[in-house]
């Protein structure tokens, strides 16, 4: 990370940025504007990534604004542009994500500074041995009112704008998730001796849960339910199994539907359990609503993306981004980038060169309509 850290400001710096590590590990790179104090427009994405990732999720949105500042040249502006890579978006050492950009929003949770990583290394040591300070975290947190808007640019990671042979998509709202683990649990036993009606076998309740979880997902409009892992015990050859464990991924735009679909299944469960005679419960429950871009902004973006001769397609995020943080503290507007195959999180991730181009020409047109656009800080 120091070393994507380096390279990363070096072309910074010779983009003309202002270069500095934040207290959260951000690399923040800063053009100022023509009027002193101004707001800045704040272009970001993230710089770390997971195992076995492709080159392009996170790291292509911050080098896109590198490149529009570049571009930008010598050009007076109403409003200072900074270029954030944050760190941590991810999340994979500590298993959190949004690191930097909840330190950059002022919502860095300071429980995790003792949470350990897989060596039992704290999150607060992983920081001092990073030459940082954990105590100065809160330091990253930006003043309310500094930041003008905040706009992201990142792969699909989805396979919806290729199917429409698109390169480019508006994201109208980064949908809310639910993520869950529950149990079903009966009686574990000798598979040989327990005859099948005398059985009470978690197992085949949550095959039928995960079942329904498919059906469900598919009634309902753009709703993605998920069961990504399951955990048998005892888990051998022969033995019934006596708990079953599964996760529960649900996500969609609008929170009402995410919660519905949510509170059926829960209901289906329960009627399996009471059917076979187990007991289910809901180990543990995680829930985030969904965050709507900026409609000022996203505007502007959609206007942008038709000026530039392309169909201005919205859509919904159903990954998670950087923006839907900053998004408590700053208008926020976000573009896709088709995704080839819609490959992500796997070496195979890709860009087409002349989407990338397509994108750069888009938010230069952006930057125009937001020097002209009269919009302050404050006044949204
Ligand atoms: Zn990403």
């Amino acid at each position: 990370m120091r070393r994507v850290l380096e390279h990363v400001s070096t072309w910074m710096r010779s983009a003309g940025l202002d270069v500095r590590l934040d207290p959260a590990s951000n690399v923040i790179g800063r053009r100022s504007s023509s009027q002193a104090g101004a707001p800045a427009l704040v272009i970001g994405s993230h710089l770390d990534t997971v195992p076995n990732a492709g080159k392009y999720d996170g790291v292509l949105g911050v080098l896109l604004g590198v490149a529009a500042v570049q571009a930008l040249g010598c050009r007076r502006l109403p409003f200072a542009v900074e270029v954030v890579g944050f760190s941590e978006e991810e999340g994979v050492r500590y298993r959190s994500p949004y690191i930097g950009s909840s330190a950059l929003s002022g919502r860095f949770d300071k429980a995790l500074l003792d949470r350990r990583d897989e060596r039992g290394i704290a999150m607060a040591d992983a920081f001092r041995a990073f030459g940082l300070d954990p105590d100065n975290v809160a330091q990253a947190t930006y003043r309310p009112g500094s930041i003008l808007a905040y706009f992201e640019a990142h792969i699909e990671q989805g396979p919806v704008l290729d199917a429409c042979d698109l390169p480019l998509g508006i994201v109208e709202a980064i949908a809310g998730q639910s993520r869950l683990r529950v149990a079903f649990e009966g009686h574990a036993g000798h598979a040989g001796t327990s005859p099948m009606t005398l059985r009470r076998d978690a197992l085949p309740a949550a095959a039928e849960l995960i079942l329904e979880v498919e059906q469900q997902a598919r009634c309902v409009p753009e709703l993605r339910a998920t069961v990504g892992s399951i955990a048998v015990e005892p888990g051998a050859t022969n033995v019934i199994p006596g708990v079953a464990t599964l996760s529960l991924d649900i996500r969609h735009a609008e929170d009402e539907v995410r919660s519905k679909a949510l509170a059926g299944l829960l209901d289906r469960a329960g009627e399996i359990a009471v059917r076979r005679q187990l007991t289910f419960r809901v180990v543990e429950a995680e829930h985030h609503n969904a965050v709507p871009a900026d409609s000022q902004l996203t505007g502007m973006l959609a206007s942008a993306v038709a000026d530039a001769g392309l169909e201005a397609r919205r859509m919904v995020s159903g990954a998670g981004h950087d923006g839907a943080i900053v998004a408590a503290i700053a208008p926020m507007a976000m573009l896709f980038l088709r995704s080839p195959g819609g490959a992500s999180h796997h070496p195979d991730e890709a860009v087409h060169l002349g989407d990338v181009r397509t994108a750069l020409d888009v938010i230069l047109r952006f930057i125009d309509k937001l020097a002209t656009s009269r919009l302050p800080a404050g006044e949204r």
